[in-house]
């Protein structure tokens, strides 16, 4: 019924997935941009990312929380509460997009 790209082959960027109504997918990444951590060592992916591979509707949800806006040290990162935003996000567009994917992924 669905394809094997769509159930079987994820990209490696893809920590979850979900299924359209329409057989497309919603795909969750920690997204592309990059920022240097606060403590200036390394770098984070500082988004999670919904995206729609059907109509290409996209939402990305910050690992940043603000605490009080005082001061620039009063974020903390919360990795797990963008995670959940995404997923609720991609359940409810899966829920009602009907646009199909590409059959070439283009
Ligand atoms: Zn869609």
């Amino acid at each position: 019924m669905f394809s094997q790209n769509t159930t079987n082959t994820w990209p490696k960027d893809v920590v979850a997935r979900y299924l359209t109504v329409g057989t497309a997918t919603v795909d969750l990444t920690y997204g592309s941009r990059y920022y240097a951590t606060d403590n200036g060592i390394g770098e984070t992916r500082n988004h999670t990312t919904s995206c729609c591979t059907g109509c290409g509707a996209i939402q990305e949800f910050s690992h940043w929380r603000v605490i009080q806006r005082f001061t620039f040290d009063d974020k903390v990162r919360d990795v797990e509460a963008a995670d959940q935003a995404a997923r609720e996000w991609a359940q409810e567009h899966a829920g009602m997009c009907r646009a199909m994917a590409r059959p070439d992924g283009i």
